[in-house]
C-alpha cells in the first residue's frame, strides 16, 4: 500500500493515527534522521498558467520516522530551528534536490519520444525552502554554488523561497545577504506573501524575481469576494514591481482558470499534482502532462 504521495509508510507509524507530542522527537533522533537522509523530499510541480507547461517543482521535505511514521514538515522543520539542526538540514534538502534535479533527463525511459520532454527537463527550475536563520550562513550557499557547478546546474534554475516575515526581519542585512545571493545566480521568492507583515517599500527594494501568494487565499477564492480581492491586489502588486506571480494551494480547476483569466504567472496546487515521491514523478512525467 502507498500513500497519495507514492511512498510507503513505515509500518509502525501507519499503524497510529495519533498525533505525535513533539517532546516526543529528541535532537538525537532528529540529528540521526539528518544523517542519515531519512528526511527524504516530495517534490510539487510548477505550472506556466498561461502555457499550462511545466515551468519547475518545489521541493518539499518528508520525514518518514522508523518508529512513529510520517511526521510533517511543518513539525519537524520548527524542531531543527529549536536543535540547531536546521543549517544541516538544509544542506542535506540542497544535495537531494540538486542530485535529482541533475539526473531527472535522464531517468525517463530511453525512448525517442521524450527527446522533448527530456530538453525541457534541462531548464525548468527548483524551489527550496529557506529558514530565516540560514540566510545569515554564507557558507552554506557558498557550497551551494559549487555543488551546482560540479552537477551542471544553472544557479539561475534554483529559486530559494524565504517567507514574508523572515526577509523583512532584519531589512538593512537581508538586502546585503539577499544581494549577494541573487549575484551568484540563484533567484528568490517571496512565500506565503499577504500572511507576515509586510513593508512594501523594504519588497521592492529587495532582490526578488517572485511573489507567492500564500494558499490561504488561493483555497478560499471560489468561495471568497475578499480573497479574490487581495488575490487581484498581490498580483497587481508583483507585477507592478516587475515580479513574476505564482499561486500555491490550488484546489480547483475553477480556481486555477480564475487566477488565470487574472493575469498569475505561475500556479501550484492539488488540482495540477500533489507533492510527489521521485518515482511518482517519473510516472506523472510519462502521463503526457506538458504537451
Ligand atoms: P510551504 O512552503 O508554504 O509549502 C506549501 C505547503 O502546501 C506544502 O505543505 C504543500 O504540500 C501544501 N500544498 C500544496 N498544494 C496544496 C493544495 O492545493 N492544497 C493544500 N491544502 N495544500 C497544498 P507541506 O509539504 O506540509 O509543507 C509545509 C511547510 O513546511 C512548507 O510550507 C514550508 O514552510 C515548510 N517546509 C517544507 N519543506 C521544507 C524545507 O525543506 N525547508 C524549510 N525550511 N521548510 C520546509
Ligand atoms: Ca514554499
Ligand atoms: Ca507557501
Ligand atoms: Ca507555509
Amino acid at each position: 500500500e502507498t500513500n497519495s504521495e507514492g511512498t510507503a509508510p513505515a509500518m509502525a507509524g501507519a499503524m497510529s493515527a495519533e498525533p505525535i507530542p513533539q517532546d516526543k522527537i529528541s535532537r538525537e533522533d532528529l540529528l540521526q534522521a539528518i544523517e542519515q537522509q531519512q528526511i527524504t523530499l516530495a517534490y510539487q510541480p510548477k505550472i506556466n498558467c498561461r502555457t499550462s507547461l511545466l515551468a519547475g517543482f518545489e521541493a518539499l521535505a518528508r520525514w518518514n520516522h522508523p518508529a512513529l511514521g510520517p511526521v510533517g514538515p511543518d513539525r519537524f522543520i520548527p524542531l531543527a530551528e529549536h536543535y540547531g539542526l536546521i543549517d544541516q538540514l538544509t544542506e542535506s534538502v540542497m544535495i537531494q534536490a540538486l542530485r535529482w534535479l541533475a539526473h531527472l533527463p535522464r531517468s525517463l525511459d530511453e525512448s525517442v519520444e521524450y527527446d522533448y520532454l527530456r530538453r525541457r527537463l534541462r531548464e525548468i527550475t527548483l524551489s527550496i525552502n529557506i529558514s530565516a536563520s540560514s540566510l545569515n550562513n554564507t557558507d552554506l550557499f557558498e557550497r551551494m554554488a559549487e555543488y551546482c557547478q560540479s552537477m551542471g546546474i544553472h544557479p539561475e534554475r534554483l529559486i530559494f523561497e524565504l517567507t514574508e516575515s523572515c526577509a523583512m526581519e532584519d531589512p538593512t542585512s537581508s538586502l546585503d545577504i539577499l544581494t549577494r545571493l541573487r549575484m551568484k545566480g540563484f533567484h528568490l521568492s517571496i512565500d506565503d506573501f499577504g500572511t507576515g507583515y509586510s513593508s512594501m517599500l523594504q519588497l521592492a527594494r529587495l532582490p526578488f524575481s517572485e511573489i507567492k501568494i500564500d494558499k490561504s487565499f488561493v483555497m478560499t477564492a471560489a468561495a471568497s469576494k475578499e480573497s479574490r480581492t487581495v488575490i487581484k491586489t498581490i498580483i497587481e502588486l508583483g507585477h507592478g514591481l516587475g515580479l513574476y506571480t505564482s499561486a500555491e494551494g490550488i484546489e480547483s480547476d475553477e480556481t486555477l482558470e480564475y487566477l488565470r483569466s487574472i493575469g498569475c504567472d505561475l500556479a501550484q496546487g492539488y488540482a495540477i499534482a500533489r507533492p510527489m515521491a521521485p518515482e511518482a514523478v517519473l510516472q506523472w512525467l510519462s502521463g503526457g502532462r506538458l504537451s
